[in-house]
């Protein structure tokens, strides 16, 4: 495996829903903190780690939350009923395996479902629904999962492996949504060299998939007078897809709008222009059913220039997310570049001409 794919196996592959992001802020406070000139936490656990000491606020967040389930109750077989946390599409849960996270370590299960021989014929087109779904341990009693130290509150996230596909670029694993956006924040601090013309706070949010929370939290720390957002956006180069704005390996999403945001129209022009002079291909697409961190982040105390970035990927909100590589390397290339130029006169520019 390429060296550069392991940050992102890694981090994919952590388990983390909304308020248990532990291990992944863990993972993040040892990494960013050996490029970062400081790093800070507001109290729901988002970290915002700081370069630069003068000039404009810049803010760029990734969210460490992945979308996943709760255990609310084990029944008296042992079978598990559990609550999302996030936007679960019902038909791609069923017969996958899930990791329950307990004091004592981790427990497999799987989603059952009724194999067809016994479903009538009328019925097999029809979904499941969620609420009719269980998680099977493998176990016969409560009991027997009490003392594997399973209870209500665990959280279960997908099993999943890092895969990397026929094409090498293009890279499988669970919750890309949004990882590979906390790696391009950790990357771009990273590459950010320390004569900056401003104060750069590379933020790491929580609570992102069940309402921008940790977004809210952490701009009203940092006050930014421009506030980015780098999450996935949507790839649909498949068949019975549409858009080419949203296709995997044709570059970062310069968001036209998503649910949360109509973007700065200065700031997004800046962007633009940087992506052209700087041969890095973009796409514009907009989102009416999602919203990013950046939905929050620039409404804090005077409110910032603000912006969503797209990192394509292909199923989202799965255990099967597909991303390419080529699209996360331009959206550093990108971040770096913007940023650069944001002095104080650029961004005065920007907030009041
Ligand atoms: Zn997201």
């Amino acid at each position: 495996m390429k060296k550069e794919y392991e940050v992102l196996k890694e981090l994919s592959l952590l388990a983390g829903i909304p308020a248990n992001e532990k291990r992944v802020s863990q993972y993040l406070v040892s990494k960013v903190s050996e490029v970062a000139d400081d790093v800070v936490f507001d109290h729901l656990g988002s970290i915002i780690s700081i370069k630069g000491s003068t000039g404009p606020k810049v803010m760029i967040a990734g969210h460490m939350d992945e979308i996943g389930l709760m255990v609310t109750q084990i029944t008296k077989e042992g079978f598990l009923k559990f609550q999302t946390i996030g936007g679960w599409f019902s038909q791609v849960m069923l017969a996958q395996v899930w990791e329950v996270h307990t004091k004592k370590g981790i427990v497999h299960g799987v989603t059952g479902v009724k194999p067809p021989h016994i479903i009538p014929a009328d019925k097999r087109s029809i979904a499941i629904a969620i609420d009719t779904m269980y998680i099977d341990l493998g176990v016969t009693s409560k009991e027997e999962a009490e003392a594997l130290g399973v209870e209500p509150g665990n959280m279960i996230v997908p099993k999943s492996e890092f895969l990397v596909m026929g094409n090498d670029k293009f890279l499988m694993s669970k919750a890309w949504d949004n990882r590979i956006g906390c790696a391009a924040v950790l990357e771009i601090m990273k590459r950010l060299s320390n004569d900056l013309p401003n104060t750069v706070f590379g933020t790491f949010t929580v609570q992102e998939e069940v309402g921008l929370r940790g977004a809210k939290t952490s701009a009203y720390v940092v006050e930014p007078e421009i506030a980015i957002a780098i999450d996935t956006g949507l790839a649909y180069d498949v068949p019975g897809g549409e858009s080419a704005e949203q296709s995997l390996g044709k570059g970062p999403q310069i968001l036209l709008l998503d649910a949360g945001l109509v973007p700065h129209q200065a700031l997004r022009q800046l962007v633009i222009d940087t992506a052209k002079a700087e041969n890095i291909p973009y796409q514009e697409p907009f989102i009416t059913g999602g919203r990013t961190d950046a939905g929050h982040m620039h409404l804090a105390h005077h409110g910032a220039a603000a912006l969503s970035i797209g990192i394509p990927t292909r199923y989202m909100h799965s255990h099967t997310g597909i991303i390419h590589y080529d699209d996360y390397e331009n959206t550093i290339k990108l971040m770096v570049a913007v940023i650069k130029k944001l002095d104080r006169e650029t961004v005065d520019k920007l907030l009041f001409d």
